[in-house]
């Protein structure tokens, strides 16, 4: 089953299972989830790229609870997202 990413909309009145955001399988035709299992806060799905790994989504969610990630600059006005 695809994994799917949800965060909290609002995370002061998240749990700590949904407030840095939290991944779940589900199937192609399960229901989006619009409320976290563990707190019923409210959660909107979060956007994946394509052919992003696991790994790297455990990166950047790592990186995105502790609270910062890094820019590099790409061209004029333009930057990338390292996580
Ligand atoms: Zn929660």
């Amino acid at each position: 089953m695809p994994l799917y990413v949800y965060e909290a909309k609002d995370p002061e009145a998240a749990c700590d299972r949904c407030r840095g955001g939290f991944e779940i399988a589900q199937s192609l035709k399960d229901d989006r989830l619009t409320a976290c299992p563990a707190c019923g806060a409210p959660v909107y799905r979060v956007i994946q790229a394509p052919g992003l790994t696991h790994s790297k989504t455990d990166l950047h969610y790592r990186a995105k609870r502790a609270g910062f990630h890094t820019l590099k600059k790409v061209s004029k006005g333009e930057y990338e997202k390292i996580y």
